[in-house]
């Protein structure tokens, strides 16, 4: 049978196996120290019963040393029904949200032959902006792409490059 109690610092619902009442272990979720509590008082006649309460006074005992910790299963119970409030995850450390955690990954793609206007090669303006736009943070990688196409000013096929931006935003 498992103890399910609150993580007193983070409220997270945590089940653990009842040999680990008395014991402190990590929370999975904000890393807290914590108590296991004791199993609730539920009237056991069964020999197992008895074995299981034995077994608990011994983890207890030996609650500080390093076996008796690793043996620990911890885990957040997983329930069918919806409704119940679990927190799934918890929140990313701060040099996460700084990386721009949360924003989907984007692409831009800017050819070169779309930045010139009138006779004027726009093309490194054009990226510098885009660049600045999103800030260095969030920027993943940059690529050099090829490309050829139909330019009317020359009537001919040309080859041209330009640049495919994987960003954060
Ligand atoms: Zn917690």
């Amino acid at each position: 049978m498992d103890i399910v109690f609150n993580c007193p610092h983070c409220e997270q619902e945590l089940a653990v196996d009842n040999s680990g009442a008395g014991s402190e272990i990590q929370c999975p979720s904000c890393n807290e120290k914590i108590l296991i509590p004791a199993a609730p008082s539920a009237p056991e006649s069964s020999p197992d019963g008895a074995a299981a309460v034995s077994h608990q006074s011994t983890a207890h005992s030996i609650a500080s040393s390093a076996a008796a910790k690793v043996e620990m299963h911890l885990k957040v119970p997983v329930r069918d029904k919806p409704g119940e409030v679990l927190i799934a995850k918890p929140k990313p450390p701060l040099e996460a949200v700084a990386r721009g955690a949360g924003k989907k990954i984007r692409v831009r793609t800017i050819r070169h032959s779309q930045c010139t206007e009138a006779g004027h090669d726009k093309f490194d303006e054009k990226v510098t902006e885009f660049l600045n736009e999103i800030g260095e943070t969030n920027l993943i990688i940059a690529h050099t792409i090829s490309y050829t196409h139909f330019d009317v000013g020359t009537q001919k096929i040309l080859t041209d490059y330009g640049i495919m931006i994987l960003y954060r935003g």
